[in-house]
């Protein structure tokens, strides 16, 4: 290193939600910013996927955005902030006079930090709105709805490090930690499997996760290869099973009768709801046989702590609550929560989508989770912040997309990206196409970016300092290295200035810890956190005091209800919304690739990322293959109700005979055109998962 060169900082991987700790260095040439391993970074320790080792690549790439553009008919201009500054707010100000605030829609985003989405959602409600969301909707709404609901806080129960240490099984649902969470996966998990511990894998597609626990004895270890949209089904066969058992021997303790007694409630309910319950039809609906699914629940019932993951192969579902809520009622009458190794825990996606969610980013709770409709808590915000705050919950992202055109106006958009991310991508096209005015504020020009009137140019992840708070609630510092291009804003910066300008006062902020500073006043969880305390090592919420060592596993005594139980509930089976039929007789199901990073603004951006996997493909059963006379590697033309997309085709039995995959990351075939925008009717997450889907060959790549 020469003697004018910088240090390098530590900071956070931006991609998934392990949380990896890596150094960036800052080169000698402007805009030269490069990876460096960080050996005693407390979640990897030094190790990264290939996604974390080729995160500073589009750091400089040339399609940043350097400058404000402004539309002008039809065509980007260049402007200067000023006159974007100007033209945002005089926009804002006149939405809210002619329409009233509730016509404005606010996008957040979890791939930014904690104190600039705690500004955009303290921006909307000054505003007026409770019009503010992230894409925590479209991948873990349910979830947090379903676990905030029944135990108290929307996030993973326990942390990584003790459900490597103490879990005897893992029992992984629609979530694929070997892709989604490379580090977590090999780090702990596997290391977990390697000196004993189980795996049940519930998937409709065998992946990275089922290739990379066939290890020791694997006979222990099972994939229950289930059709989409078939988890009630399956779940229910597991939690009847074991009550079966139970009945008839209950000196076994597959139920946990004195945590179910003392700490519960509904058991009953769940009983009910499972007393005519056909175990043989529902295996047959799954597409499993029952044997497998009956030796999965002794695994789960007899071991000494087992632990759930859920990913969004359970949550993308019109019936996530449902689905989230089924495997809460597993935990439950087992008594596999409030110790180590247990719990039920979803493996968040980007890097801040839990603390996007945990700062007030959503339209129906504030910092903390603390609901708008609730006066009490909405009334202690106020006293902080200073204004009132709308005590009825806003529109979610979808909706508000939905309604564009409608009775919403305006839209501000902070690094996000509707037209590719939301389901049924062509129609949400056409409507943000009817908006009055929209701002997007990003790193490069998005496929949203094309329905913008202006476009503010951001500061990307290795240039700025903030906070980020990883999937198990561990909340981390970032660092940045200065900006690459001197006309970009950090996005704080962009907030703080139309806060400023729009409302005088409230938005007046120095940096990023001054942000921090007031988000502990309004966040409990958050509360005993100073950017001091943070350190190297960060602290796992909730830590409400200076001092506390935060949480690594939540519940030991009892559940955040307002009951203080865990709330069991059963479910019945809600099929898919769409369902094969003559036209469209295939099953079209998505996910996400190691190598790739959902809308792929970034990923796809990388040399490094893209030699991996330059384009979208679509995994077809050998026996649909045969029958529709598809050859491996043959372009096929993928298309449902909603629109059509053309990829190659990979003949596999990955995927199960009647079942097609795909991938949602690349702008020329995103899966998004065809899935379907029905949704959750409480957390209003719609079904990626499962929709009808055709498949016509011949046709030109
Ligand atoms: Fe980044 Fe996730 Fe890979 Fe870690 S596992 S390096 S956080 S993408």
């Amino acid at each position: 290193m020469s003697s004018d060169q910088q240090e390098p900082v530590k900071t956070i991987c931006p991609y998934c939600g392990v949380g990896c700790g890596i150094k960036v260095q800052p080169g000698e040439e402007p805009g030269d910013v490069r990876f460096m391993p960080w050996g005693e970074a407390p979640v990897n320790e030094g190790r990264i996927c290939i996604k974390g080792g080729a995160a500073t690549e589009v750091v400089d790439h040339e399609d940043r955005l350097t400058e404000p553009r402004i539309k002008e008919n039809g065509e980007f201009r260049e402007a200067s902030w000023e006159e974007a500054y100007e033209y945002v707010v005089d926009e804002l100000e006149r939405i809210r006079e002619e329409y009233g605030p509730d016509a404005m829609g606010f996008f957040g985003s979890s791939k930014v930090m904690n104190e600039e989405n705690y500004l955009l959602q303290k921006l909307a409600r000054r505003y007026g709105t409770n019009n503010v969301d992230n894409c925590t909707r479209m991948c873990h709404a349910s979830t947090v709805w379903a676990l905030r609901t029944s135990l108290g806080a929307g996030a993973m129960t326990n942390s990584m490090r003790d459900l490597r240490e103490e879990a005897d099984v893992f029992w992984i649902q629609g979530a694929n930690p070997g892709e989604q969470h490379p580090i977590a996966n090999s780090q702990y998990f596997r290391q977990a499997v390697l000196e004993g511990a189980t795996v049940i894998q519930v998937d409709p597609h065998a992946n990275k996760t089922t290739r990379s626990f066939q290890i020791g004895d694997t006979e222990r270890h099972q994939h229950l290869q289930l059709n989409p949209g078939t988890d009630i089904p399956l779940l229910n066969i597991v939690l009847k099973t074991i009550l079966e058992h139970h009945e008839e021997h209950p000196e076994d303790g597959w139920i946990d009768e004195e945590f179910v007694a003392e700490r519960t409630e509904g058991f009953d309910h769940l009983k009910a709801t499972l007393e005519d319950f056909d175990k043989d039809a529902a295996a047959e609906e799954c597409g499993v046989p029952l044997e497998a699914i009956e030796r999965a629940a002794e695994q789960y019932a007899t071991a000494d702590n087992a632990a759930i993951f859920t990913g969004m192969g359970m949550s993308q579902h019109a019936c996530g609550v449902d689905n989230v809520q089924n495997e809460i009622n597993l935990a439950l009458i087992t008594g596999n929560l409030g110790r180590p190794g247990t719990g039920v825990n979803p493996l968040r996606g980007q890097n801040n989508v839990q603390g996007t969610c945990d700062v007030g980013a959503m339209p129906n709770v504030l910092p903390g989770y603390q609901l708008v409709d609730d006066d009490e808590a909405r009334e202690s915000v106020e006293d902080v912040w200073g204004f009132e705050i709308p005590d009825e919950p806003g529109l979610t992202n979808v909706e508000i997309s939905y309604e564009a055109g409608d009775s919403i106006k305006g839209l501000y958009v902070m690094g996000e990206n509707p037209v590719m991310s939301e389901p049924d991508a062509n129609a949400v096209a056409e409507r943000l196409a009817d908006l009055e005015f929209t701002v997007v504020q990003d790193i490069f020009h998005t496929e949203t970016a094309d329905y913008a009137d202006v476009i503010l140019p951001a500061t990307t992840w290795a240039e700025r300092g903030g906070t980020v708070t990883n999937t198990d609630r561990r909340v981390q510092r970032m660092r940045g290295v200065g900006k690459v291009h001197e006309n970009t804003r950090h996005d704080r910066e962009i907030l703080t200035e139309i806060g400023s300008r729009l409302f005088n006062e409230g938005f007046d902020f120095d940096d990023p810890e001054a942000i921090f500073e007031e988000l502990r006043q309004v966040c409990p969880s958050y509360h005993g956190m100073t950017y001091d305390l943070l350190g190297e090592e960060g602290l796992h919420w909730p830590c409400y005091e200076p001092g506390d060592e935060g949480d690594p596993f939540l519940y030991e005594d009892e559940f955040e209800t307002e009951s203080g139980l865990g709330h069991i509930e059963g479910v019945e089976h809600t099929p898919p919304a769409e369902t094969p039929d003559d036209e469209y007789p295939l099953i079209l199901t998505t996910a996400r690739l190691e190598e790739h990073y959902n809308t792929g603004t970034m990923s796809t951006r990388s040399p490094t990322l893209n030699k991996q996997t330059p384009e979208n493909f679509v995994d077809v059963h050998p026996a649909d293959a045969e029958r529709y006379g598809i050859e491996d590697g043959e372009y096929v033309r993928l298309h449902s109700r909603r629109g059509e997309i053309t990829l190659e085709a990979r003949v596999t039995d990955d995927t199960k005979e009647g079942v097609v995959w795909t991938t949602p990351h690349f702008a020329a075939a995103s899966a998004n055109k065809l899935t379907n925008h029905v949704l959750d009717e409480r957390a209003k997450i719609p079904e990626y998962k499962a929709a009808a889907a055709e498949i016509d060959v011949e046709v030109e790549p």
